[in-house]
C-alpha cells in the first residue's frame, strides 16, 4: 500500500445519484436529505392508524 492512498466505500445515491461516501449514507443507500425524504414518503404510503381497512370490509379469503 503507497502512502497517502487510501480507499473509502462510496455509492451513489438511489434517489439522487449524488455520490455518498459516509458510511451510514453508503448503508443506507440514501443521502441524508433523501432518507428523510424517503423515509417521508414511505411514511405517507403508511396507511393511516384508525383508518378502516379496505380489506376488512369484504369477507371472504385475504392474502397475507
Ligand atoms: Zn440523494
Amino acid at each position: 500500500m503507497q502512502d497517502g492512498i487510501f480507499y473509502i466505500q462510496a455509492r451513489r445515491c438511489l434517489r439522487c445519484g449524488r455520490l455518498l461516501t459516509s458510511k451510514e449514507a453508503v448503508e443506507r443507500g440514501y443521502g441524508c436529505q433523501c432518507a428523510a425524504k424517503a423515509k417521508k414518503a414511505e411514511e405517507a404510503a403508511k396507511p393511516i392508524p384508525g383508518q378502516i381497512e379496505l380489506f376488512d370490509l369484504i369477507p371472504g379469503e385475504q392474502e397475507e
